[in-house]
């Protein structure tokens, strides 16, 4: 049985205050148990986004980590520090990092690496573009950057570990996959990770569908039988739409 996730990704967005703000905003609503609430949040509010999660269903995450734990690397974020700091998950290889920040499956892959020697878990993004889809090539890209990104990660770690499909053309476009295309290419997913480790790693890894997600459609992708939850960015801000998703059993 695979507990839903709903993760939240603020992206660069939210300070500290509005951090807080947020949290005040969703205290004692999160469902107890049956569905895990995560927010991805900027490395500058992690500090408060952890101590307010603190004794409560909400989990945390970061949005990028380094693959070294420390030394002389101007401006990025050691994944030691975070989870000294108490962060659950951190959110690698999401298609603005890789189009923006130009992050290669190489440094996906090492990243989990760092990410699970570091107490943490990966939610590890793919997806691909309208260009790729349209020409018939979605299935080979999405798995082979699946395939990149598990290099040498254990069964006992990834069945632990998290991976969201964003096609990269339903983010932020307001433009939903339809569930039936979200269930198809999260299925082929799960058939890769079979193929890649076996049956038993396959059936119970957790694998999220994430563009446009919102209250108003997370009922038909959560009831897609491989969909196990939804990476969400512009709906995961506001604290009575994030509330409203985490509750979407209700
Ligand atoms: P939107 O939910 O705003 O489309 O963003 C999706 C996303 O990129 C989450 O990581």
């Amino acid at each position: 049985m695979r507990t839903p996730i709903i993760a939240g990704n603020w992206k660069m967005n939210k300070n500290p205050k509005e951090t807080q703000e947020f949290l005040d905003g969703i205290k004692g609503k999160l469902p107890e148990s049956g569905v895990e609430a995560i927010i991805g949040a900027p490395a500058i509010d992690l500090t408060t986004l952890v101590a307010g999660a603190e004794g409560t269903p909400l989990k945390t995450a970061a949005e990028n980590s380094y693959f070294e734990e420390s030394g002389a690397f101007t401006g990025e974020t050691s994944p030691k520090a975070l989870d000294e700091m108490g962060v659950d998950y951190v959110i690698i290889g999401h298609s603005e990092r890789r189009q923006y920040f130009g992050e290669t499956d190489e440094d996906i892959n090492k990243k989990a690496h760092a990410i699970l020697k570091n107490n943490m878990l990966p939610i590890i993004c793919c997806g691909e573009t309208l260009e790729q889809r349209e020409a018939g090539k979605a299935e080979s890209w999405v798995t082979g950057q699946i395939e990149n990104a598990v290099k040498g990660i254990s069964a006992a770690d990834l069945v632990k570990s998290v991976i969201a499909y964003e096609p990269i053309w339903a983010i932020g476009t307001g433009k939903t996959a339809t569930a039936d295309q979200a269930q198809e290419m999260v299925h082929v997913i799960r058939e890769k990770v079979a193929s890649l480790y076996d049956a038993d790693t396959a059936d119970k890894v957790r694998i999220l569908y994430g563009g446009s997600v919102k209250p108003a459609n997370v009922k038909e992708l959560m009831a897609k039988e491989d969909i196990d939850g939804g990476l969400v960015g512009g709906a995961s801000m506001d604290p009575e739409s994030f509330l409203a998703l985490a509750n979407f059993q209700k």
